[in-house]
């Protein structure tokens, strides 16, 4: 199996630390509202990534953080006048609903920053025992960028010409820095926010230190794949790595993949140019299969444009395997038991295409076809004659891969008129009762049944998706 390394930006063949078992990290979002379709592609791909790796007989350990403590997150905390832990609190839960919606299955742990702080007290330490960070005056404590000679590493960047330009790096505090390079571990708090007890200063810590010690605490020091958008790589992958190194004195992460950007009708996603979206707005115009089935049919490393013509074809893409599979599932039950004499040549041959496509470096792409191509087969060679075992083969073989994409492939159960009707009068009476979370709950019950609400003043209308 094959996985292209941004750290020798080559393929490389999988050679897992331990025979047979993964260990993986992927960043996860910043929870200070609904996750954007921005960051639903690192979450379908490499859910899919451990997906397969599990059809291939790999256990999983697959970790993937939450941050809850963030600038972001605080200013939306003073805005709506609560604290920063309602924000996160109630973002997560959100941020797993969309997950279930785009069928990613939860990560075996599911760190919080804030409930790590003592680990990464104790990483800052070591850091400072060994001479790679400080604290300065003011109780902040840097990295000694570099005194990290393998700096940059990762992102292919010099560190003089780090020191020339990227004013990114350059962030807070610069006039306490050693050196204008030096990143941020441990910062001292401001008037409102969150803070911990520290040697140094009561604060909190840097964003790049979280990932450094839940992937040690859950992983261990040295890790198989670490995973993230390409936005990630620098600086905070970089500045992962020279945490983690130099704390650990061990090799980080063997592998690191990193998904392209998504674009929005070929311009870059962004709230001023207004063509941003939650996956929540996405829910409501589209089942998110659809958004998922979109998601893989390109290269995780090419850049994705999202329209509303490609999500269409998406539709009709995943509509046609659904049919096929329906149709097999009736010719299923009504097929004879008789004997196999039907050629699977052609079906084995799709399914290692398929592997093929996967092994170099997750092509879902390349795999999309070969299903498709396995859809034609069963619309030709499965017919009202075949046997029983051939027809259960053919959907069987449909039915697994498209389960290792993610991609469920029975149709949702359409809801009758009087259910609807039944529902949107329960969440009514949520509403009179000011029981909101009930109403909230029902209205997105619906949304993922592809049913829309809009309240006007003659009440509640709804349609179907
Ligand atoms: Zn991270």
């Amino acid at each position: 199996m094959k996985i292209y390394n941004t750290l020798s930006k080559q393929k490389e063949e999988l050679k897992t630390i331990e025979p047979g078992k993964v260990r993986m990290y992927v960043c996860g979002p910043t929870v200070y509202n609904y996750i954007h379709i921005g960051n639903a592609r690192p979450m379908i791909v490499f859910d899919t990534v451990r997906r397969y790796l599990e059809y291939k007989g790999y256990e999983v350990n697959y970790v993937s953080n939450f941050t809850d403590v963030d600038d972001k997150i605080i200013k939306t905390a003073i805005e709506e006048g609560c604290d920063a832990s309602e924000i996160s609190t109630r973002f997560i839960a959100e941020c797993k609903k969309d997950m279930e919606g785009m069928n990613v299955r939860p990560a075996t742990t599911h760190p919080l920053a804030t409930q790590e702080i003592p680990e990464m007290l104790e990483m800052v330490q070591t850091l400072i025992d060994k001479g790679y960070a400080y604290p300065s005056a003011d109780g902040t404590v840097y990295f000694r960028t570099r005194k990290f000679a393998p700096y940059g590493k990762l992102s292919h960047k010099k560190i003089d010409d780090l020191q020339a330009g990227h004013r990114e790096i350059k962030v807070t505090g610069s006039s306490t820095k050693e050196d204008d390079i030096d990143f941020v571990l441990w910062k001292p708090k401001k008037e409102g926010e969150p803070a911990w007890t520290s040697p140094w200063c009561e604060g909190r810590p840097g964003w790049h230190l979280e990932c450094s010690v839940m992937a040690k605490k859950y992983l261990g020091e040295e890790i198989d794949i670490h995973a993230g958008g390409e936005d990630l790589i620098f600086p905070h992958h970089e500045n992962e790595i020279a945490q983690s190194e130099a704390a650990n004195g061990k090799e980080f992460s063997r592998y690191w993949m990193h998904n392209a950007f998504l674009n929005i009708d070929n311009k870059k996603m962004s709230k001023s140019l207004g063509n941003f979206f939650t996956v929540r707005e996405i829910s409501e115009k589209y089942d998110l299969q659809v958004l998922r089935f979109f998601m893989l049919s390109a290269h995780y490393r090419s850049p994705l444009n999202f329209s509303a013509d490609l999500m269409e074809a998406s539709k009709n893409g995943l509509e046609r395997i659904l049919t096929a599979m329906e149709r097999l599932t009736e010719l299923e039950a009504k097929a004879a038991d008789k004997e196999l004499t039907e050629d699977l040549e052609p079906v084995n041959a799709l399914v290692k295409k398929y592997e093929e496509a996967m092994e170099d470096d997750f092509n879902t792409a390349d795999a999309i076809s070969a299903i498709f191509e396995l859809v034609k087969l069963a619309n030709t060679s499965v017919t009202e004659e075949s046997s029983k075992a051939y027809v259960t083969k053919v959907k069987n073989t449909i039915n697994k891969l498209c389960d290792v994409l993610g991609i469920i492939t029975e149709k949702k159960e359409e809801l009758l008129d009087s259910a609807i009707e039944e529902l949107i009068a329960k969440r009514q009476q949520a509403r009179k009762d000011k029981n909101f979370a009930l109403a909230d709950q029902i209205r997105d019950e619906l949304a993922a049944k592809g049913i829309l609400l809009k309240d006007t003043r003659e009440g509640v209308k709804w349609t179907r998706a």
